[in-house]
């Protein structure tokens, strides 16, 4: 099926664009999330989720998830060669995960792209973002696909939608909406 050049596009399938691409879906919004590597990262970089992603994640009926899967940090101890010049608590912290959780972020990526398959999204891999210019109501991106190199795919990716979500989220919130200026 060819993509939908007017579905926003989420440039990058690390932790971030991942997570924002599971929120679009979860607001109803479908997009397009491109990653010009081949393949999932396969390294741990990312160790410890902290108690307001595991909050974020919750909403995102995430959490239990990984909470399973990482190992709870209920403190850290700060080292200066042999000396401890720092300790930090987090069992007090107010949140019903007060823990940092250490997990490595191949695994935070594999959790959050296997949600996002399940809402219908896969990642589209191999496909690198070369330029964008951008109006008031779209961007128009410059994406190559590293199969073929060159054959460039000029899409225009509205941001109607997002504006929508975001207005929609801004009312709820009782704040004033984005203007189309
Ligand atoms: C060696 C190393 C160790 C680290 N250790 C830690 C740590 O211990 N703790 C910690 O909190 N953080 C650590 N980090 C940082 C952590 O990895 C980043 O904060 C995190 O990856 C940021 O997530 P992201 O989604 O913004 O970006 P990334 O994970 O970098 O994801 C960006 C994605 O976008 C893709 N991309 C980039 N440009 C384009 C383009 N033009 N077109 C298409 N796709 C594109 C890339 O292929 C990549 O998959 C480490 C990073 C490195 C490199």
């Amino acid at each position: 099926m060819a993509p939908d050049s007017s579905a926003p596009l989420v440039v990058g399938a690390g932790p971030v664009g991942l997570t924002m691409a599971n929120e679009l879906a979860r607001h109803g919004v479908r997009c397009r999330i491109i990653d010009h590597a081949a393949e999932r990262s396969q390294t741990s970089r990312a160790l410890a989720i902290f108690p307001r992603t595991l909050e974020a994640f919750e909403t995102m009926g995430l959490a239990d998830s990984f909470v399973a899967l990482g190992l709870r940090l209920h403190g850290l101890s700060l080292h200066h060669g042999q000396e401890e010049v720092a300790q930090i608590d987090l069992t007090s912290v107010a949140s019903p995960f007060p823990f940092a959780l250490g997990l490595p972020q191949s695994e935070t990526e594999r959790l959050l792209g296997e949600n996002l398959s399940s809402l219908g999204i896969q990642v589209e891999r191999g496909v690198e973002l070369t330029g964008l210019t951008q109006t008031s109501d779209a961007v128009r991106a410059i994406l190559r696909e590293q199969v073929r190199p060159h054959a460039e795919e000029i899409a225009t990716h509205l941001s109607r939608q997002l504006r929508e979500v975001s207005d929609d989220f801004l009312r709820r919130e009782g704040k004033p909406e984005t203007s189309d200026q």
